[in-house]
């Protein structure tokens, strides 16, 4: 796929420095010898026949990857890999994307926020799950995702949500869709988590619903837990929102939903 990388993220940027397309196997292959040019072909070929003869559960995967499906403020998708959304900072509106999972109460599932490319983070990264407004992007919801990252907080005509706020302060929080904005969840109250910035590549916060319950771990070793649960006939879905942050993120399902397979697209 052609992809202009320079209006893209700092990974594709980083590529189109290297001259990937093409270029980039050819100066590799211009130093090996003839044995490990054969090697290079043959590692190629067994890993697409393994691929082929793959568990049910890694083609699934394989067949199955989460992408952002909206952004708004100033976070972006990346052209190349939809899983990846970025920003590249500012305070306000700063930039929240929507994953395309449909989590409802009868789902048992994880999905982990990566982050793919370190990035700066000046202000707070807000990660969790909002309620689906509408099946069809509407007027009205696209404006509200032009709000950034007070989608996620619940401000103004902003959907529910559950979120965990990292960066200066990390905090438990939740909202309820009546645009009084985040407060912070009851089974939280008084708990001291370790700072979970979101900053680093590699760093990393796992969301887990079972049951309408939601959880979450991070790499730091926090649990986070909510005392709002997806209600019966909802849908929620994964939300990662930015202010002053510039790391790029991906959305990983971790584990597939035991219970139904309309979750996933
Ligand atoms: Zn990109
Ligand atoms: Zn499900």
């Amino acid at each position: 796929m052609k992809c202009d990388h320079l209006n893209c993220c700092p990974q594709c940027q980083l590529l189109d420095t290297l001259a990937f397309d093409g270029h980039f196997m050819e100066d590799i292959c211009s130093y090996l010898f003839p044995t490990e040019l054969k090697n290079l072909g043959d590692a190629a070929s067994m890993t697409r026949s393994a691929l082929r003869n793959a568990s049910d559960e890694v083609k699934w995967r394989l067949q199955n990857i989460v992408r952002w499906s909206s952004a708004g403020g100033k976070a972006q998708i990346c052209k190349r890999d939809p899983s990846v959304a970025f920003s590249f900072g500012g305070f306000y509106p700063g930039g929240v994307a929507l994953a395309d999972l449909n989590i409802t109460s009868d789902c048992n599932l994880s999905f982990r926020f990566e982050v793919t490319f370190s990035g700066w983070v000046a202000g707070d990264v807000m990660l969790g799950l909002t309620q689906r407004i509408a099946a069809t992007p509407s007027d009205e919801s696209a404006a509200a995702l032009e709000t950034g990252y007070e989608y996620v907080l619940g401000r103004g005509s902003s959907p529910p949500s559950v979120f965990v706020s990292a960066g200066s302060v990390t905090q438990c929080c939740f909202s309820s869709g009546d645009g009084s904005g985040p407060h912070i969840d009851s089974l939280s109250a008084g708990v001291w988590f370790r700072s979970a910035e979101m900053r680093c590549a590699g760093d990393w916060m796992e969301f887990q619903c079972t049951a309408g319950v939601i959880t979450a771990i991070d790499a730091p070793g926090n649990f986070f837990q909510w005392k709002t649960e997806i209600g019966k006939g909802e849908v929620w879905q994964p939300a990662f929102a930015w202010s002053g942050g510039t790391a790029s993120i991906r959305i990983v399902q971790c584990k597939r939903c035991a219970v139904c397979e309309k979750c996933v697209k």
